[in-house]
């Protein structure tokens, strides 16, 4: 075959689709504006790991690279509650052993997909920025940031992936029949990092997600390879504490001993490293249709970029790839009308994740601590024990089954929430529910999975 599609931005889900497409006998050329990261050292506060789970991994099995990731991966049992006085809890993600999800390098992963992609035949050009997109006249342009030449490609069968502040995404965008929003968190991000110890080790347990929930705002930290943890604070820009207010050595010292004392004695270079490291907005792309005929399609966060609160902006961009790849077996490579297909499969999945995403920052933030949401996880996971086939808890279904989308997830979550909370009213401890008539309540509400 010598169809050729372009791909703009080698970013996780560009260089994933590439592979995806490059094994369909597609010639393909991918375009990224930075130069070639491989080659690259990591800029400081970029975003340096990701938690990865099974949902991510099934497109990437899917290519034949889950060895070779798998070798780069952490597991996090689950999360690793700190209190205001230095106090651990462990709350494991699920009850089974399989119910893990794991810390990956951002760049080690985004490499292993450049490499691969590069040897499945793709074309990769670096240094090349769109610039403008015309879509009457079906035209690409980009800025060869080697040469400062303009480079133009006919717009067709393009696949944009260039990540939440897509140029291709606007354009689209300023159609009259096109719509898009990006909703705007109250709160932003910082990195910082917790180092190795001196013989490699870590410094806290390794095969956890670390969580300071302080209810309006929290720390987590997520763990490397190399021993150290990439640390980020979520916290509201304006009020106290906010980062607005956080603007003197002295303050940030201060709120980091009030509000996380143990976790701010693993951070040598604390102040420095807060001042130098860039604060990151947190936002939601929502956007529709996602596609122009067979001249263009939006993947990944160019499509629908979501709070990272739920782990899964990443996961959702690997199962777009898939998802475009079955669409186009099922459409026999018929562009606009996978382009169209891709569209009506995966919105739902996307909204519904984007929202999840969101309400996921208040659980992570303050509900794990939150006795009514403990006692309300106990149940569910009793209910799963007796009915694993009818009622898996929300967080098991996105984070662990790659076999229930996004929205089903939600809806079905929804039904057992209704469930589980008539349950709970007026009740504090397990023992003082009625299991059986629960148990009778998800046989007769909810079908088999
Ligand atoms: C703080 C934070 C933590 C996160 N944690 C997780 C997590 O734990 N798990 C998870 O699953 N997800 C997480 N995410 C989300 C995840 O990072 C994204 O969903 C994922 O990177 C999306 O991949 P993408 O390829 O669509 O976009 P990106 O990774 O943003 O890639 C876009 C690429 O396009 C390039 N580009 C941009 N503009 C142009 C242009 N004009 N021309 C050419 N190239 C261009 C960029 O340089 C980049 O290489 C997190 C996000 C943030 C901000």
């Amino acid at each position: 075959m010598n169809e050729t599609v372009t791909i703009v931005g080698a970013g996780l889900a560009g260089s994933l689709m590439a592979i995806f497409l490059a094994r369909r006998g597609y010639s393909v050329t991918l375009l990224e504006k930075r130069p070639d990261m491989r080659l690259e050292s990591l800029p400081a506060g970029r975003s340096i790991n990701l938690a990865l789970a099974n949902r991510g991994l099934k497109p990437l099995r899917a290519v034949g690279l889950e060895d070779r990731v798998r070798e780069q991966l952490v597991t996090m049992r689950g999360r690793m509650v700190h209190d205001e006085q230095g106090r651990t809890q462990l709350q494991p993600y699920g009850q089974h052993p399989w119910e893990v999800i794991y810390s990956i390098s951002r760049p080690g992963l985004n490499a292993l997909l450049l490499d691969e992609a590069q040897a499945a035949g793709v074309e990769l050009r670096f240094c090349k920025a769109c610039s403008r997109v015309d879509l009457d006249d079906g035209v690409l342009a980009f800025a060869d940031e080697d040469d400062g030449q303009t480079i133009e490609l006919p717009l067709r069968r393009c696949i944009a992936a260039d990540g939440a502040g897509s140029v291709l995404r606007e354009a689209l965008m300023k159609r009259t029949d096109f719509d898009h929003s990006v909703e705007w968190l109250e709160h932003s991000y910082k990195e910082l990092c917790i180092p190795a110890r001196g013989d490699g080790g870590y410094r806290i347990d390794p095969n956890a997600l670390h969580i300071w929930p302080r209810g309006g705002y929290m720390l987590i930290a997520l763990p490397n390879l190399d021993g150290s943890f990439t640390v980020t604070l979520f916290l509201p820009n304006g009020g106290d504490p906010g980062f607005d207010s956080l603007d003197t050595s002295g303050r940030v010292r201060g709120f980091f001993h009030d509000q996380f004392p143990d976790a701010a004695a693993l951070i040598p270079d604390l102040e420095d490293a807060f001042f130098d490291n860039p604060t990151g907005p947190l936002g939601t792309v929502r956007s529709a249709p996602w596609h122009l005929g067979d001249k263009l399609c939006l993947l990944g966060d160019a499509a629908h970029a979501v709070v990272p609160f739920h782990g899964q902006g990443m996961n959702a961009a690997f199962e777009d790839c898939l998802e475009m790849d079955a669409c186009l077996g099922a459409t026999g490579g018929d562009w606009a009308r996978t382009f169209e297909l891709f569209f009506e499969r995966r919105k739902p999945n996307a909204d519904a994740i984007a929202d999840m995403a969101i309400e996921n920052y208040t659980e992570m933030r303050a509900s794990v601590v939150d006795p009514r949401f403990l006692l309300r996880k106990q149940l569910a996971f009793e209910l799963e024990r007796r009915q694993p086939d009818r009622l898996v808890p929300r967080y098991s279904m996105v984070m662990f089954r790659d076999d229930i989308g996004y929205a089903d997830a939600q809806s079905r979550g929804r039904t057992q929430l209704g469930i589980m909370e008539r349950a709970l009213e007026g009740k504090e401890r397990l023992e003082e529910i009625d299991i059986d008539a629960v148990e009778r309540e998800v046989l007769e509400t909810l079908p088999p999975i």
